[in-house]
């Protein structure tokens, strides 16, 4: 049987000084209001930490939360919304730096530019596409930022399952959960940030 040359062991990546964590999030604020909760706590988690948020820009939904909890807790805070979106997702007027782009694309590549740490929390398919995009990167080794994953209620079990079977099926290296890190809340991510 042939090996899949990813399947061997990656270099272990160099802990890099968190300035700037990059969030996605759902547009909506789901049904479960504890998730809007989490989101806005995730803000002034990284604002007293003195850790800038990078996200989509948008105010609705718990794009909205998070955005204007960190704004409201004094952190540095960079929206990047495509053209197309400004109006439809609301641009949040307040963020210290609103980058304009002129695709989704764009928008992604951007954002993770700028980042030095990824953070999932709950959303629907643009915020599952933006983390398996990342996601899917650092199998392939083109980084080593690290990629949390946090969400109430074990929003991410089913998404960690289907990653399982992935794996457990052989299409998807052993690696690739070890890439994701599950934050069992806020205080797991303070502790994080609090991290020499
Ligand atoms: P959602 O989780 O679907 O609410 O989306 C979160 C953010 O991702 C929103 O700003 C969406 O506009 C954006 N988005 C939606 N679809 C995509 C996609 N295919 N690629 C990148 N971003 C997306």
């Amino acid at each position: 049987m042939v090996t899949h040359p990813l399947d061997s062991p990656a270099t272990a990546p160099t802990a890099q000084p968190i300035r700037n964590v990059l969030v996605f999030c759902g547009s909506r604020l789901g049904r479960d209001p504890r998730h809007a909760t989490q989101a806005a706590e995730i803000g002034r988690t990284l604002a007293l930490h003195g850790v800038g948020l990078i996200y989509g820009g948008g105010a609705l939904g718990l794009m909205g939360e998070i955005g204007r909890a960190a704004i409201a807790a004094g952190g540095h805070v960079q929206g990047v919304i495509p053209r197309f979106l400004k109006e439809w997702e609301v641009a949040e007027p307040l963020c210290d730096d609103m980058t304009v782009t002129d695709s989704l694309h764009a928008r992604k590549a951007l954002m993770f530019d700028r980042c030095d740490a990824i953070l999932a929390l709950p959303g629907g398919l643009g915020t599952l596409d933006e983390l398996i995009e990342v996601l899917s990167w650092r199998n392939l080794r083109l980084h080593a930022k690290p990629v949390w994953l946090l969400g109430d209620g074990d929003f991410w079990a089913p998404f960690l399952a289907l990653m399982r079977h992935s794996v457990d099926s052989g299409f998807a290296g052993i690696d690739t959960l070890s890439h994701l890190e599950t934050l069992d809340g806020t205080d797991a991510l303070a502790a994080l940030l609090s991290r020499p």
